[in-house]
């Protein structure tokens, strides 16, 4: 992918924050999608239904990954990996995340009380499958650009998570 950060806009952002929350909020369900860049190495989002009927779980149907790939290259982007919130939990992939994911392969967690992002790579390590972290720049606010990463500690006590 290269050596500077990919960057989600803060349009972006915004439609994955707000997306994710209402998700939480009507059945705790996950949201999830593909993510591309553009020329400018800035990400766009393609949402697809959540086809999982679990809590804490997501799937879709290889026909709507095909579709989305399509769309993808309409917008004249490149495909880097797929999406998925995490209702109650942090922006790490669990055990089923990383299972299920391929030797690099790109993936966007976002958790929705601690309100970020992170980015992952599943590699092969010890020859077992395990996820670094990739950096994310994230524009949370207009022409404002942070790094995600675990420094952005997650916030027990949040809006988003009454329960906690
Ligand atoms: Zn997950």
């Amino acid at each position: 992918m290269g050596l500077s950060p990919i960057r989600l806009p803060v349009r972006e952002w915004r439609r994955l924050r707000r997306r994710a929350y209402a998700a939480q909020q009507i059945d705790v369900s996950e949201i999830c999608g593909l993510f591309a860049v553009r020329a400018n190495r800035q990400i766009f989002l393609v949402f697809v239904a959540n086809e999982s009927d679990r809590d804490g779980h997501f799937e879709f149907s290889w026909q709507q990954f095909w579709l989305a790939r399509k769309q993808i290259r309409r917008l004249h982007g490149r495909y880097i990996g797929i999406f998925h919130s995490h209702p109650i939990a942090t922006a790490a992939p669990g055990p089923m995340d990383i299972r299920k994911s391929r030797i690099n392969s790109y993936q966007i967690i976002y958790d929705v009380c601690g309100t970020t992002a992170r980015l992952w790579r599943v590699v092969k390590r010890g020859g077992k499958k395990a996820a670094a972290e990739i950096p994310l720049l994230i524009e949370r606010t207009s022409g404002v650009w942070s790094l995600s990463g675990p420094e952005q500690a997650r916030q027990l006590e949040t809006p988003n998570c009454p329960w906690f």
